[in-house]
């Protein structure tokens, strides 16, 4: 057993929290309260190479696992930047594309992930089906050699500053009931794919939108991978980079909130010569958060090591345990961190309450704390499914 980072990995981490630094929490919520995006950030990042790091060498990326990615995106989180595009663009398309992809996918999509000049987002939510994926109503029909696409797609993140979107359907004839997905890769600009912006209660420079695909014509080449056979190994190739990668964001989020209200709580005196921080009513609810911050790290750390040895069932069940350690513990940090800072914890200066928002849909999405709950009930329990 090993908890040490490899020198390299050591030196990525450093490089990043360094990078996140420079930027900061304030150039992200400068970003988000002027409806912009952190374009400087991501092209940084992707120029100095964090934005492919999981991404094989061939194709310009580091050649290194989601372990990589994961610290990417939790130094960035950590450093008040937490990128949600990260979780979709590198982790999910890029893993699904480098895995699953025929050459000409990979040769074409993956290099430009790996410097950041691409972004492809992810689509598979929908109103109707929800968490239940198995009742996806977007629908793929062959129409000569090309592909006809339609169906809705909702809480789409990044639409507005993807090149394209992996869109998640199924095949019409699928007799049997069963989800027989298929993944298409589609521009943005595609004719028949339209856009409406959601109003979200989350301060962030990344938008979500929903989707309306109406017989969006696809090129044969547009489908993932060499036949529909792909489908299903393919979307079930993104969800563990996925979780693991939100739930870094998430661990990041956390000890950014506690390192803020520690430093706060640590100098702030309303009680004669006492710092807040010396009273156990403040100081033992912010231990409490590292705590869980921490249990969380470590979880995610054995669900990147498992994924990257090839481990994916493994990898699966950590990964899920890691998503909703951090989204809980995420969201007790930064609730913590608010409390602790009193009345400037509401403010825009202090930087935590900014979170608050983000670290709540850290419990619903991508996955819901109740969906996992009723994975880990089912597969690690042993328990019937319930739903
Ligand atoms: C900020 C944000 C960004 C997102 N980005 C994307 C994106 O880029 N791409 C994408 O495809 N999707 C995205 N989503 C969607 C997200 O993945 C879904 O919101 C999430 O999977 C939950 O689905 P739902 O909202 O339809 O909830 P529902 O399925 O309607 O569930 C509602 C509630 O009921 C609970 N519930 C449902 N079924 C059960 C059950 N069987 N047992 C117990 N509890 C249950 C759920 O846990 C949840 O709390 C995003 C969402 C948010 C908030």
């Amino acid at each position: 057993m090993n908890f040490d980072l490899t020198p390299e990995q050591d030196q990525l981490r450093d490089a990043v929290r360094a990078l996140g630094r420079r930027y900061g929490h304030g150039y992200f919520v400068e970003k988000a309260k002027a409806g912009e995006h952190t374009t400087e950030l991501w092209h940084e990042a992707g120029r100095l190479g964090y934005l492919g790091v999981n991404i094989p060498t061939e194709y310009g990326g580091g050649g290194g696992g989601i372990t990589e990615l994961a610290l990417v995106c939790e130094e960035l989180a950590a450093a008040g930047c937490p990128l949600l595009l990260l979780v979709v663009s590198p982790a999910i398309a890029a893993t699904v594309i480098a895995r699953h992809g025929t050459d000409e996918q990979r040769k074409r999509h993956l290099p430009g992930l790996a410097d950041g000049s691409q972004k492809i987002v992810f689509a598979i939510t929908e109103p109707e089906a929800g968490s239940n994926f198995h009742r996806l109503g977007t629908v793929a029909r062959r129409d000569g050699d090309d592909w006809l696409l339609s169906g809705r797609k909702c809480y789409i993140s990044g639409v507005d500053e993807a090149n394209q979107v992996l869109v998640v359907a199924r095949t019409e004839d699928s007799a049997t009931g069963k989800l027989k997905p298929a993944l298409f890769i589609v521009p943005t600009d595609a004719p028949g794919l339209t856009r409406s912006k959601l109003d979200m209660e989350i301060l962030s420079p990344e938008n979500q939108f929903l989707l309306y695909l109406d017989d969006v014509r696809l090129p044969a080449e547009a489908l993932v991978g060499e036949s529909l056979d792909a489908g299903l190994p393919a979307l079930f190739a993104g969800l563990n980079p996925e979780r693991i990668t939100v739930a870094a964001m998430g661990a990041g989020t956390g000890r950014y909130a506690i390192e803020r209200a520690s430093e706060y709580t640590a100098t702030r005196k309303v009680w004669g010569g006492r710092s807040i921080g010396s009273h156990q009513g403040v100081a033992h609810p912010l231990a409490h958060a590292a705590v869980q911050v921490e249990l969380a790290r470590l979880m995610i750390h054995k669900a990147a090591t498992l994924y990257d040895a090839g481990r994916d069932l493994e990898a699966g069940i950590s990964g899920n345990m890691a998503k909703y350690a951090a989204g809980e513990a995420a969201a007790l940090a930064v609730d913590t961190a608010v409390q602790a800072l009193g009345g400037a914890g509401m403010t825009t200066e202090y930087g935590v309450a900014t979170l608050l928002g983000a670290v709540r849909a850290g419990r619903i999405a991508p996955v819901s704390r109740e969906m996992i709950l009723n994975f880990v009930a089912q597969h690690v329990l042993g328990q019937d499914k319930s739903y």
